[in-house]
């Protein structure tokens, strides 16, 4: 989902350690992968606030819950900063069936994609219309799409090793797909769940609600549902889709980023920003998105805590309203970093950044090397800290994992907290922290 709210970490110190910084970093290791702490903490934001989704009970609880724990620990301060955050409701378990005279009937697995409208208690029936792409779909135009249910079944390319490129090269049709279905006059749409597995769950996500427009019931489809739709629509053509979701959204609701800080003492007014989305989709105990991305931020500040590396100054918080609230506070925003890419083996760091900055941040990789992690790529960060670009011309990056089965569980009911390995999990947090560690110590980023 676009980001509701989100928990960062803010921290900024500049007191040498007497050692060398290889030593401190393996330090770091050394201590994450021994540790529990973030393990525990995520089983049980994983199985309490289970379907926290912004606007639910489950997300307020996830709210105290880590609130809480920052507050168990020696921070400066521990805050909340009010954020309104849409508030989309499911409603009941969706249902999809195949109904073919040749074929007989069929149900599908489906989950309604987010902030999609509902069918109405009747549900909906109509013939189906398979599309490849939105181009597809546009050249056909309204006279084929007009009452029907467009069912786009593009499926992810596996030819790439990194499966984030694989992702964004299907994702389109799941945000724009319904869409423009509407405008051509479709009644509902049915999108092939965006993901590398060839599982029968559905996978759920945002899609585009048009406020001033037409919207449809758009849900999304199992992998294997879409195999055997579009099997079956070769057989009979003529097959009709009911559909029933009652999804539907209630007024904007009041939810909180959460904020913990470790004051500097030398540069007070410089702040690094690290964190993770905290809500959650309803389907899933979001354990890997982003459940892990929260626990790693908190427990980097144990981390530092415990080896004694002072003078930090670390605060949590989220998305755009974090960064106008910065912007106002007139603070300077040095560095951010987010961990939102499934909590699994860390392989380096993707870097927002430019010249010299780029160029300082990619020296870096030699202290990660023992640890597996060779990727200091120039990319993208995470859609959480990127608003703060918005005012701040300041670097920032994203933890790179192994791509491999994110996508497998990426916002479905799958992603629970058996997936997690403690090891990778304290790799991710460990990496984290060495990274701020290094950029701490780093001049180039301060002279921006
Ligand atoms: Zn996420």
């Amino acid at each position: 989902m676009q980001r509701l709210y989100f928990l960062t970490l803010i921290l900024i110190w500049l007191a040498k350690p007497a050692f060398s910084q290889q030593a401190v970093v393996d330090a770091i290791f050394s201590n994450a992968l021994k540790s529990d702490v973030a393990y525990e903490q995520l089983r049980i934001l994983c199985t309490t606030t289970e379907g926290r989704i912004a606007g639910s009970p489950q997300a307020a609880a996830a709210v105290e819950y880590t609130k809480q724990l920052m507050e168990q620990m020696d921070l400066d301060s521990v805050y909340l900063q009010k954020v309104m955050v849409p508030n989309w409701k499911r409603g009941e378990p969706e249902q999809a069936r195949l109904i073919s005279r040749v074929l007989g009937n069929q149900e599908l697995s489906v989950t309604a994609l987010g902030l999609s409208v509902g069918t109405g208690p009747q549900g909906l029936i109509a013939p189906v219309l398979e599309v490849q792409s939105l181009e597809e779909l546009e050249q056909l135009g309204e006279a084929a799409v007009k009452g029907k249910i467009v069912f786009f079944n593009r499926a992810v390319n596996q030819d790439h090793y990194n499966t984030f490129q694989g992702y964004s090269g299907a994702v389109d049709q799941r945000v724009m797909g319904p869409l423009t279905a509407a405008r051509l006059g479709a009644v509902a749409a049915l999108v092939r769940s965006v993901t590398t597995a060839s599982h029968d769950y559905p996978h759920t996500g945002v899609t585009r609600f048009d406020a001033d427009g037409r919207n449809i019931p758009a849900l999304a489809v199992s992998p294997k549902g879409a195999d055997l739709l579009s099997q079956a629509l070769k057989t009979d053509p003529d097959l009709s889709l009911y559909l029933r979701n009652t999804s539907h959204q209630l007024p904007d609701a009041v939810s909180y980023n959460v904020i913990g800080e470790i004051r500097g003492t030398d540069f007070p007014d410089q702040i690094i920003t690290v964190g993770g989305h905290i809500d959650a989709w309803d389907n899933s105990q979001g354990a890997h998105d982003n459940g892990g991305g929260c626990v790693q931020s908190i427990d980097m500040l144990r981390i530092f805590r415990e080896l004694n590396i002072q003078d930090e100054e670390i605060r949590q918080t989220g998305g755009n309203t974090y960064a106008d609230s910065a912007n106002a506070a007139s603070e300077k925003h040095y560095f951010a970093l987010e961990s939102d890419r499934g909590v699994f083996t860390p392989r380096g760091f993707s870097i927002d950044a430019e010249g010299e900055q780029l160029e300082a941040l990619q020296a870096l990789k030699p202290y990660f090397e023992a640890y597996g992690m060779h990727e200091f790529v120039k990319g993208g960060s995470g859609v959480d800290i990127r608003p703060l670009k918005n005012y701040y011309n300041m670097a920032q990056a994203g933890l790179v994992t192994d791509s491999q089965r994110y996508f497998d569980l990426h916002h479905a009911a799958s992603d629970t907290f058996e997936k997690i390995n403690r090891r990778e999990l304290n790799l991710g947090t460990a990496a984290m922290a060495a990274f701020i560690y290094l950029i701490d110590h780093l001049d180039t980023l301060g002279e921006e």
